[in-house]
């Protein structure tokens, strides 16, 4: 028989508690985080969907390979199984450990970026924007247009605008970009996948103009799983020789292990050009650690390397992508507006069809978390206007283009039931929608607001 159930491919050999708490409680806590949810102590959420980084459960396998270790300062065999399964993967010949993706992100953009350079991408992640726009340089989404609809359902909607790349590098200048970037899947815009003919077409572009395409790799796996399910002539080859294909049309990456090397910690940079792969290292060398362990110990590179092996079986990748749309089918089902169709590590609530009279600028995702976390102990990240909102000169408010709530799911953390049990709190709280209130901001900070700011709710 061909099964029609897709079960966890995975037994549990070591489980953690979760802790239930009242509604009063709930009240109590959300509170005093100034209804930040990043604000929150984690002990006090019962389902966390805060983020997939770093969240994964590790295999018997890593753990194994945490013991096994090599903590040598330099020239770490770990280091070198590392090199070897990344290099397997992404075809690079230099291969840069970092603690994080965006220490990875950091050391790049601050020997390619600068006054005056413009890093175009589909979509940049918050922090991959902040460290372009930290050094200088302007970070410019290229998104193609149907990803910007979340009610439109097509395949490839992390798909880089390859008419507006071109026309974008002839305007600015080829001398003032220094890279071009493609974020796999697409984390901003819905965690959407880009299609291999995209990766292509956009190298081409690239090649053209003699610019190095770069890839945002942190989650290279699920969008060649999706590549494979979705993209004619992709269905008989393995999530890895997809990987591999992606890879091959780039000249760098940058990736969080915390995603796709379901690891806690971890994180690389990825080069072709000898040049700045040195250029690398020595900055590396400042702000990270010796070229072999980059801000990392021995026992994570094991792990990360593991990690790395176990991410791209076609079973976990099965599991993993079904799973996520059993959650978005369900919502659907029940009316709740998500970004459709979902994509491969979150469900978006699409806030603005949600809430559609609460205003961008009383933040209608933010709402919308704090309501999931009172009603059923949920939490959730608002990716809008909160994140993404910014001031003109005059200090008027421009909205983010979407407003989003992102129901991350962490990797081989939670079971079905705890998946039935978030439908069942997010369907309450739609019901109950004509409820909600907007938010104020009482207090942000000047760069990656949400993970600080505090709010009010407005009466
Ligand atoms: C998480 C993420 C990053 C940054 O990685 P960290 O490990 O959190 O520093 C960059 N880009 C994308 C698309 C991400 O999802």
């Amino acid at each position: 028989m061909k099964p029609k159930t897709i079960i966890e491919p995975f037994k549990i050999k070591s489980v953690e508690p979760i802790r239930f708490t009242t509604r009063e409680e709930r009240e109590k806590f959300l509170k005093d985080a100034g209804y930040n949810a990043f604000l929150l102590h984690a002990d006090d959420v019962l389902i966390d969907l805060l983020t997939d980084s770093g969240t994964s459960a590790m295999s018997a396998k890593q753990w194994a390979g945490i013991m096994d270790g090599d903590e040598s300062y330099a020239g770490s065999k770990s280091f070198y199984r590392f090199e070897s399964v990344v290099r397997n993967i992404t075809g690079m010949k230099f291969i840069i450990p970092t603690h994080q993706g965006r220490a990875a992100e950091k050391i790049l953009f601050t020997l390619v970026g600068g006054a005056g350079k413009y890093i175009p991408n589909n979509s940049h992640f918050d922090t991959t924007r902040a460290n372009v726009e930290f050094s200088g340089a302007e970070a410019v989404d290229l998104l193609n247009e149907v990803g910007k609809h979340p009610e439109i359902r097509a395949d490839f909607k992390g798909n880089m605008d390859i008419e507006k790349l071109e026309a974008f590098i002839k305007e600015k200048g080829v001398e003032n970009i220094p890279l071009c970037m493609i974020t796999v899947t697409n984390n901003s815009g819905g965690g959407q996948p880009v299609s291999m003919q995209n990766i292509r077409e956009t190298k081409e572009v690239c090649k053209k103009y003699n610019i190095p395409l770069f890839l945002d790799a942190c989650r290279f796996a699920e969008n060649a799983y999706f590549i494979k399910l979705r993209e004619k002539g992709y269905e008989n080859k393995t999530p890895l020789e997809i990987a591999q294909e992606m890879f091959s049309y780039a000249d760098g990456a940058t990736m969080s292990a915390k995603k796709d090397a379901l690891v806690n910690i971890g994180g690389f940079l990825a080069l072709n050009d000898e040049q700045l792969a040195m250029n690398s290292r020595n900055l590396l060398i400042v702000t990270e650690g010796f070229p072999t362990y980059g801000g990392l110990a021995g026992r994570d590179l094991e792990a990360v390397a593991q990690g790395l092996l176990e991410i791209v079986d076609e079973s976990y990748l099965q599991y993993r992508i079904r799973s996520v749309a059993y959650l978005g089918e369900k919502l659907v089902a029940a009316g709740v507006p998500i970004i459709e169709p979902p994509g491969g590590h979150a469900i978006y609530i699409d806030a603005k069809r949600f809430l559609p009279d609460i205003p961008a600028e009383q933040f209608p995702g933010q709402s919308i978390v704090a309501e999931l976390y009172l009603e059923g102990g949920i939490r959730a990240v608002e990716i809008g206007s909160v994140m993404f909102g910014k001031y003109d000169k005059n200090g008027k408010f421009i909205p983010s283009m979407m407003e989003l709530v992102r129901l991350a799911v962490p990797r081989r953390v939670y079971t079905q039931s705890h998946i039935d049990y978030l439908i069942e709190v997010i369907v309450e709280v739609y019901k109950n929608r004509n409820k909600l209130k907007g938010y104020k901001i009482t207090y942000e900070a000047p760069m990656l607001r949400h993970f600080t700011a505090r709010f009010e709710p407005i009466n």
